[in-house]
């Protein structure tokens, strides 16, 4: 399966710096054509903007959160059919960042992947479990119940077809990331990381049936140039979600590199 590099800036960038990073980013892809999927995410006010530079590449655009619902009163929040108005293919959702700080539960991220499915956008759902719940033993449970809460009928494909972008395969992506590895620099081990991608593999296949097989399931958490081929080469790996690592041009496009399959 073709792995899938993404790169989620969270709230950083501006239109001045960004710019540099996209011209970057663009350049490294024409010039190497690197065999792996690519996607970065900015934030709201740059999507517009990013989308445009990287229009007619191989990279493409997503959100990192979107709204349950298409438009309304609702202050301060993003549809997804307004990121894909903005030129955005991918949303990520679900993300620890927000689970916490927003108190998301499944059941909304699972609304949220149902509307940017309808708004033809690919969801990245993103799983993982705090530091306490694995040195409790609970982290093959909890994940596996996030990943059976959160996603929603179709995310599997091939029902899941927005305009102009859909295909044979189409399908969502569950990316594992341990709270404790986000931003910090300790990445999990390599056991722990194929060891969950087997528990989430597993739990793809009871929640979405033998369609399933066409989900990536990809491994963010403090993902830097250095460890990133170890852990793109591990089984059941299929691509990773970058955070600090994807705001440096260099970095980034070391982990691009360092994809090991397709
Ligand atoms: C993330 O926020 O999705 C992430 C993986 O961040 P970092 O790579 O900085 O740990």
């Amino acid at each position: 399966m073709r792995q899938l590099i993404a790169g989620n800036w969270k709230m950083n960038g501006r239109q001045a710096d960004s710019a540099a990073l996209v011209r970057a980013v663009r350049d490294m892809v024409e010039a190497q054509a690197p065999a792996c999927e690519l996607v970065v995410c900015p934030p709201s006010t740059l999507l517009a903007e990013v989308a445009a530079a990287l229009a007619g590449s191989a990279v493409a655009v997503g959100g990192q959160d979107c709204h349950p619902l298409a438009n309304g009163p609702h202050t301060g929040d993003v549809s997804a059919a307004m990121l894909a108005d903005a030129g955005a293919r991918w949303v990520i959702l679900g993300h620890s960042e927000r689970r916490t700080s927003y108190a998301e539960s499944n059941a909304l991220v699972r609304e949220k992947a149902k509307a940017a499915i309808a708004a033809g956008l690919t969801p990245i759902v993103c799983v993982g479990e705090s530091e306490q719940q694995r040195l409790s033993g609970a982290a093959e449970t909890v994940v596996a119940a996030q990943v059976d809460g959160s996603l929603p009928p179709g995310f599997a494909g091939p029902g899941f077809a927005g305009p102009g972008f859909a295909g044979p395969g189409f399908a969502g992506v569950v990316a594992y990331e341990p709270i404790w590895a986000i931003g910090t620099g300790r990445g999990a081990s390599a056991e722990d990381i194929a060891a969950m991608h087997r528990v989430i593999r597993d739990q793809l296949t009871d929640t979405l049936g033998a369609a399933s097989g066409a989900v990536r399931v990809i491994y963010g958490g403090s993902v830097k140039p250095d460890g990133a081929a170890a852990i793109l080469a591990l089984p059941g790996v299929e691509g990773a979600l970058v955070g600090g690592a994807s705001l440096v041009a260099a970095d980034f496009l070391a982990i691009v590199r360092a994809s090991s399959r397709g």
